[in-house]
Protein backbone atom coordinates (compact mmCIF):
# COMPACT_ATOMS: atom_id res chain seq x y z
CA UNK A 1 0.00 0.00 0.00
CA UNK A 2 1.37 3.39 -0.94
CA UNK A 3 1.86 6.56 2.42
CA UNK A 4 0.44 9.36 2.48
CA UNK A 5 2.99 11.50 4.60
CA UNK A 6 3.03 14.67 5.93
CA UNK A 7 5.54 17.52 5.40
CA UNK A 8 5.59 18.92 9.46
CA UNK A 9 7.17 22.08 8.39
CA UNK A 10 4.00 22.80 5.79
CA UNK A 11 0.96 20.63 6.58
CA UNK A 12 1.37 19.71 3.24
CA UNK A 13 0.75 15.54 2.11
CA UNK A 14 2.55 13.87 -0.47
CA UNK A 15 1.98 10.44 -1.37
CA UNK A 16 5.02 8.10 -1.51
CA UNK A 17 4.17 5.30 -4.00
CA UNK A 18 5.67 2.48 -2.13
CA UNK A 19 4.73 -0.15 -4.08
CA UNK A 20 5.76 0.88 -7.47
CA UNK A 21 8.27 3.37 -6.17
CA UNK A 22 11.48 3.13 -7.88
CA UNK A 23 15.16 1.87 -6.50
CA UNK A 24 17.49 4.83 -6.21
CA UNK A 25 19.92 2.90 -8.75
CA UNK A 26 16.99 2.95 -11.39
CA UNK A 27 17.59 6.64 -11.60
CA UNK A 28 20.81 6.45 -12.26
CA UNK A 29 22.36 8.12 -15.37
CA UNK A 30 25.49 8.72 -17.12
CA UNK A 31 26.97 12.63 -16.92
CA UNK A 32 25.40 14.43 -20.17
CA UNK A 33 28.30 16.13 -22.70
CA UNK A 34 29.20 19.02 -21.88
CA UNK A 35 28.72 22.64 -23.95
CA UNK A 36 32.33 24.48 -24.91
CA UNK A 37 33.98 26.31 -22.20
CA UNK A 38 33.31 29.56 -24.05
CA UNK A 39 30.36 30.11 -26.53
CA UNK A 40 31.07 33.51 -28.30
CA UNK A 41 27.13 34.14 -28.59
CA UNK A 42 26.64 33.84 -24.41
CA UNK A 43 25.89 37.03 -22.63
CA UNK A 44 27.33 35.75 -19.49
CA UNK A 45 30.69 34.84 -21.21
CA UNK A 46 33.89 36.66 -20.62
CA UNK A 47 34.45 39.53 -23.38
CA UNK A 48 30.88 39.82 -23.60
CA UNK A 49 29.93 42.27 -20.64
CA UNK A 50 28.43 44.80 -22.51
CA UNK A 51 25.66 42.84 -23.50
CA UNK A 52 24.09 42.85 -19.60
CA UNK A 53 23.41 45.54 -17.65
CA UNK A 54 25.93 47.29 -15.73
CA UNK A 55 27.41 44.87 -12.66
CA UNK A 56 26.40 46.01 -9.64
CA UNK A 57 29.14 43.23 -7.94
CA UNK A 58 32.53 42.07 -9.27
CA UNK A 59 34.86 39.95 -7.48
CA UNK A 60 37.97 40.73 -9.59
CA UNK A 61 41.69 41.12 -9.04
CA UNK A 62 42.51 44.60 -10.59
CA UNK A 63 41.16 45.59 -14.01
CA UNK A 64 37.53 47.88 -14.50
CA UNK A 65 34.11 46.85 -14.02
CA UNK A 66 32.29 45.36 -16.53
CA UNK A 67 35.42 43.72 -18.13
CA UNK A 68 36.61 40.15 -18.31
CA UNK A 69 38.79 39.53 -15.40
CA UNK A 70 35.96 39.06 -12.80
CA UNK A 71 35.80 35.29 -11.30
CA UNK A 72 32.09 36.02 -10.20
CA UNK A 73 30.21 38.18 -11.21
CA UNK A 74 26.52 40.03 -10.60
CA UNK A 75 24.19 42.03 -12.91
CA UNK A 76 20.45 43.09 -12.74
CA UNK A 77 18.59 40.67 -14.84
CA UNK A 78 17.97 41.92 -18.18
CA UNK A 79 14.24 40.83 -17.92
CA UNK A 80 13.82 41.52 -14.46
CA UNK A 81 10.28 40.53 -12.87
CA UNK A 82 10.49 43.65 -10.43
CA UNK A 83 12.32 46.57 -11.17
CA UNK A 84 13.76 49.45 -8.72
CA UNK A 85 11.74 52.70 -8.26
CA UNK A 86 12.11 55.23 -10.67
CA UNK A 87 11.62 57.66 -8.00
CA UNK A 88 14.62 59.15 -6.25
CA UNK A 89 13.45 58.63 -2.89
CA UNK A 90 11.37 55.77 -2.15
CA UNK A 91 7.92 55.90 -0.34
CA UNK A 92 5.60 52.59 0.31
CA UNK A 93 4.51 50.56 -2.59
CA UNK A 94 1.29 52.04 -4.38
CA UNK A 95 -1.07 49.52 -3.59
CA UNK A 96 -4.36 49.36 -5.39
CA UNK A 97 -8.10 47.47 -4.66
CA UNK A 98 -10.81 47.65 -7.20
CA UNK A 99 -14.30 46.90 -6.61
CA UNK A 100 -12.91 44.59 -2.98
CA UNK A 101 -11.61 42.18 -4.96
CA UNK A 102 -9.11 43.38 -7.73
CA UNK A 103 -5.74 44.25 -5.70
CA UNK A 104 -2.45 45.34 -7.53
CA UNK A 105 0.66 46.95 -6.50
CA UNK A 106 4.07 48.41 -8.39
CA UNK A 107 6.05 45.95 -9.24
CA UNK A 108 8.77 47.03 -7.16
CA UNK A 109 11.65 44.97 -6.17
CA UNK A 110 15.01 43.81 -7.44
CA UNK A 111 16.25 40.80 -9.68
CA UNK A 112 19.52 39.81 -10.09
CA UNK A 113 21.89 37.26 -11.55
CA UNK A 114 24.76 36.14 -10.20
CA UNK A 115 27.10 34.31 -12.50
CA UNK A 116 28.85 31.87 -10.91
CA UNK A 117 32.15 30.95 -13.16
CA UNK A 118 33.60 32.81 -16.43
CA UNK A 119 33.54 29.17 -17.64
CA UNK A 120 30.25 28.15 -19.68
CA UNK A 121 30.98 24.88 -18.91
CA UNK A 122 31.57 24.67 -15.43
CA UNK A 123 29.18 23.71 -13.23
CA UNK A 124 28.99 23.76 -9.00
CA UNK A 125 30.58 20.54 -8.41
CA UNK A 126 33.68 20.89 -10.88
CA UNK A 127 34.30 24.07 -9.36
CA UNK A 128 37.27 24.27 -6.99
CA UNK A 129 36.54 24.98 -2.65
CA UNK A 130 37.82 28.82 -3.01
CA UNK A 131 35.27 29.03 -6.29
CA UNK A 132 32.61 27.18 -4.36
CA UNK A 133 32.88 29.25 -0.55
CA UNK A 134 32.19 32.72 -2.96
CA UNK A 135 29.74 32.18 -5.26
CA UNK A 136 28.15 31.37 -1.09
CA UNK A 137 30.06 34.49 0.42
CA UNK A 138 28.44 36.56 -3.06
CA UNK A 139 25.43 35.54 -2.43
CA UNK A 140 25.41 36.56 1.27
CA UNK A 141 26.92 39.68 0.23
CA UNK A 142 23.49 40.48 -2.12
CA UNK A 143 21.32 39.37 0.43
CA UNK A 144 22.78 41.83 3.31
CA UNK A 145 22.84 44.59 0.10
CA UNK A 146 18.92 44.23 -0.70
CA UNK A 147 17.93 43.33 2.52
CA UNK A 148 18.57 46.92 3.18
CA UNK A 149 16.74 48.21 0.33
CA UNK A 150 13.54 50.46 1.23
CA UNK A 151 10.49 48.08 0.89
CA UNK A 152 12.21 44.64 0.21
CA UNK A 153 10.12 42.40 2.90
CA UNK A 154 11.92 39.04 1.36
CA UNK A 155 15.11 38.18 -0.63
CA UNK A 156 14.94 34.59 -2.39
CA UNK A 157 17.76 33.11 -3.63
CA UNK A 158 17.26 30.24 -6.04
CA UNK A 159 18.82 28.33 -8.64
CA UNK A 160 17.23 27.31 -12.50
CA UNK A 161 19.84 24.44 -13.97
CA UNK A 162 18.44 23.08 -17.12
CA UNK A 163 15.15 23.28 -18.99
CA UNK A 164 13.60 21.14 -16.99
CA UNK A 165 14.13 23.29 -14.06
CA UNK A 166 13.36 26.51 -15.92
CA UNK A 167 16.64 27.69 -17.68
CA UNK A 168 18.11 26.91 -21.26
CA UNK A 169 20.72 29.31 -20.21
CA UNK A 170 23.32 27.03 -19.32
CA UNK A 171 26.50 29.22 -18.21
CA UNK A 172 26.23 28.40 -14.56
CA UNK A 173 24.25 31.56 -12.48
CA UNK A 174 21.82 31.70 -9.72
CA UNK A 175 19.44 34.62 -9.14
CA UNK A 176 18.16 36.93 -6.51
CA UNK A 177 14.61 38.23 -6.32
CA UNK A 178 13.95 41.08 -3.45
CA UNK A 179 10.31 41.34 -3.05
CA UNK A 180 7.47 43.61 -1.62
CA UNK A 181 5.01 41.35 -0.10
CA UNK A 182 5.87 38.07 1.69
CA UNK A 183 5.15 35.00 -0.15
CA UNK A 184 1.85 33.02 0.89
CA UNK A 185 4.27 29.77 1.27
CA UNK A 186 6.82 31.52 3.23
CA UNK A 187 4.04 32.64 5.20
CA UNK A 188 2.97 29.36 5.87
CA UNK A 189 6.60 27.93 6.36
CA UNK A 190 6.35 30.52 9.12
CA UNK A 191 3.13 30.41 10.22
CA UNK A 192 3.70 26.41 11.32
CA UNK A 193 6.90 27.32 12.79
CA UNK A 194 5.55 29.86 14.87
CA UNK A 195 2.45 27.28 16.25
CA UNK A 196 4.83 24.78 17.34
CA UNK A 197 7.06 27.28 18.78
CA UNK A 198 4.09 28.16 20.63
CA UNK A 199 2.99 24.62 21.71
CA UNK A 200 6.32 22.76 22.33
CA UNK A 201 9.06 25.85 23.59
CA UNK A 202 11.46 25.40 20.79
CA UNK A 203 12.25 25.50 16.85
CA UNK A 204 10.78 23.42 14.43
CA UNK A 205 13.65 22.73 12.51
CA UNK A 206 16.06 22.07 15.53
CA UNK A 207 13.78 19.52 17.09
CA UNK A 208 13.64 18.12 13.29
CA UNK A 209 17.75 17.69 12.66
CA UNK A 210 17.51 15.69 15.98
CA UNK A 211 14.75 13.86 15.28
CA UNK A 212 16.42 12.98 11.88
CA UNK A 213 19.65 12.40 13.81
CA UNK A 214 18.28 10.08 16.02
CA UNK A 215 16.10 8.45 13.18
CA UNK A 216 19.24 7.80 11.05
CA UNK A 217 17.39 6.40 8.36
CA UNK A 218 17.43 9.59 5.87
CA UNK A 219 20.85 11.21 6.48
CA UNK A 220 23.21 12.12 3.84
CA UNK A 221 25.26 13.83 5.48
CA UNK A 222 25.76 15.15 9.51
CA UNK A 223 28.74 17.50 9.44
CA UNK A 224 30.20 19.99 11.92
CA UNK A 225 28.20 22.94 10.81
CA UNK A 226 25.33 21.44 7.95
CA UNK A 227 22.82 18.59 8.69
CA UNK A 228 21.80 17.25 5.00
CA UNK A 229 18.75 14.83 4.69
CA UNK A 230 15.95 13.54 2.41
CA UNK A 231 12.74 14.74 4.17
CA UNK A 232 10.48 11.85 5.42
CA UNK A 233 7.67 13.54 3.36
CA UNK A 234 9.84 13.84 0.30
CA UNK A 235 7.84 15.30 -2.72
CA UNK A 236 10.01 14.21 -5.54
CA UNK A 237 12.98 11.64 -5.93
CA UNK A 238 16.37 12.41 -4.03
CA UNK A 239 15.11 16.01 -2.93
CA UNK A 240 17.78 17.55 -0.40
CA UNK A 241 17.35 19.78 2.63
CA UNK A 242 20.86 21.57 3.46
CA UNK A 243 19.79 22.65 7.18
CA UNK A 244 22.29 25.19 9.96
CA UNK A 245 22.99 22.81 12.74
CA UNK A 246 22.90 25.85 14.55
CA UNK A 247 19.85 27.77 15.38
CA UNK A 248 19.24 30.37 12.72
CA UNK A 249 16.28 32.61 10.98
CA UNK A 250 18.13 33.77 7.93
CA UNK A 251 20.68 33.01 5.61
CA UNK A 252 21.76 36.87 5.70
CA UNK A 253 23.17 36.43 9.55
CA UNK A 254 25.51 33.32 8.15
CA UNK A 255 28.62 34.00 9.15
CA UNK A 256 31.64 33.84 6.93
CA UNK A 257 33.30 30.93 7.84
CA UNK A 258 29.76 28.89 8.15
CA UNK A 259 29.28 30.49 4.42
CA UNK A 260 32.68 29.11 3.24
CA UNK A 261 31.40 25.57 4.43
CA UNK A 262 28.23 25.70 3.28
CA UNK A 263 30.23 26.08 -0.32
CA UNK A 264 32.02 23.23 0.22
CA UNK A 265 28.92 21.24 1.06
CA UNK A 266 26.74 22.46 -1.74
CA UNK A 267 29.44 21.28 -3.75
CA UNK A 268 29.90 17.99 -2.42
CA UNK A 269 26.15 16.94 -2.41
CA UNK A 270 25.86 18.72 -5.82
CA UNK A 271 28.73 16.45 -7.00
CA UNK A 272 27.50 13.71 -5.45
CA UNK A 273 24.00 14.32 -7.60
CA UNK A 274 25.40 14.53 -10.44
CA UNK A 275 27.42 11.38 -10.10
CA UNK A 276 24.68 9.51 -9.30
CA UNK A 277 22.08 11.23 -11.52
CA UNK A 278 23.86 12.13 -14.37
CA UNK A 279 23.69 16.02 -14.34
CA UNK A 280 19.85 16.14 -14.07
CA UNK A 281 18.11 19.44 -14.44
CA UNK A 282 17.76 20.61 -10.81
CA UNK A 283 16.46 23.75 -8.76
CA UNK A 284 18.26 24.81 -5.92
CA UNK A 285 16.07 27.70 -3.17
CA UNK A 286 16.86 29.05 -0.16
CA UNK A 287 14.12 29.65 2.42
CA UNK A 288 15.15 32.47 4.65
CA UNK A 289 13.04 34.38 7.36
CA UNK A 290 11.24 37.42 6.27
CA UNK A 291 13.62 40.39 6.25
CA UNK A 292 11.72 41.82 10.34
CA UNK A 293 12.06 38.35 11.26
CA UNK A 294 15.78 37.66 10.57
CA UNK A 295 15.79 37.38 14.26
CA UNK A 296 13.68 35.27 15.79
CA UNK A 297 14.14 32.14 17.34
CA UNK A 298 11.06 30.10 15.84
CA UNK A 299 11.90 29.96 11.97
CA UNK A 300 15.01 28.11 10.65
CA UNK A 301 16.93 28.99 7.58
CA UNK A 302 16.99 26.13 4.95
CA UNK A 303 18.13 25.34 1.56
CA UNK A 304 16.05 22.64 -0.59
CA UNK A 305 18.07 21.16 -3.42
CA UNK A 306 15.29 19.31 -6.23
CA UNK A 307 16.52 17.36 -8.96
CA UNK A 308 13.56 17.38 -11.58
CA UNK A 309 13.47 13.82 -12.81
CA UNK A 310 9.46 14.21 -12.52
CA UNK A 311 6.82 16.39 -13.92
CA UNK A 312 3.89 18.51 -12.41
CA UNK A 313 0.94 17.00 -14.01
CA UNK A 314 -3.05 17.68 -13.07
CA UNK A 315 -2.82 15.53 -10.26
CA UNK A 316 -0.41 17.73 -8.42
CA UNK A 317 -1.79 21.05 -9.70
CA UNK A 318 -5.48 19.81 -8.81
CA UNK A 319 -4.36 18.85 -5.60
CA UNK A 320 -0.96 20.07 -3.97
CA UNK A 321 -0.63 16.80 -3.69
CA UNK A 322 2.68 15.43 -4.69
CA UNK A 323 3.28 11.49 -6.05
CA UNK A 324 6.87 10.85 -4.98
CA UNK A 325 7.99 7.46 -6.61
CA UNK A 326 11.05 7.09 -4.44
CA UNK A 327 11.66 6.33 -0.83
CA UNK A 328 13.76 8.79 0.78
CA UNK A 329 14.85 6.24 3.49
CA UNK A 330 16.46 4.36 0.00
CA UNK A 331 17.55 7.43 -1.89
CA UNK A 332 19.33 9.17 1.01
CA UNK A 333 21.56 6.01 1.76
CA UNK A 334 22.11 5.63 -1.85
CA UNK A 335 23.30 9.10 -2.25
CA UNK A 336 25.22 9.06 0.59
CA UNK A 337 27.48 6.20 -0.13
CA UNK A 338 28.49 7.67 -3.82
CA UNK A 339 31.84 8.69 -3.89
CA UNK A 340 32.86 12.02 -5.29
CA UNK A 341 36.31 13.48 -4.96
ZN1 LIG B 1 28.58 31.49 -21.16
ZN1 LIG C 1 16.25 26.22 14.83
Amino acid sequence: MSEIRQDITTNEWVIIATERAKRPHDFTKPLKPLPPEFEPKCPFCPGNEAQTPPEVLGYREGGTSNSPGWWIRVIPNRFAALQPSQVECEGEVKREVANGLFRKMDGIGRHEVLIETPKHNLYFPYFTDKQAEEVVIALRERYLALRNEPNVKVVIIFKNHGDQAGTSLLHPHCQIVATPIVPQSLRRRTAVATRYYDDNGGCLYCDLIQAEQKAGVRVVEDGAKFFVMHPYASRSPFETWVLPKFHSASFGNLDLDAAKDLGRVLKRITGKIFTMLGNPDYNIVIHTAPVKEEDEDYFHWHLRIIPRLTMMAGFEIGSGIFINTALPEQTAPALREVKFQ
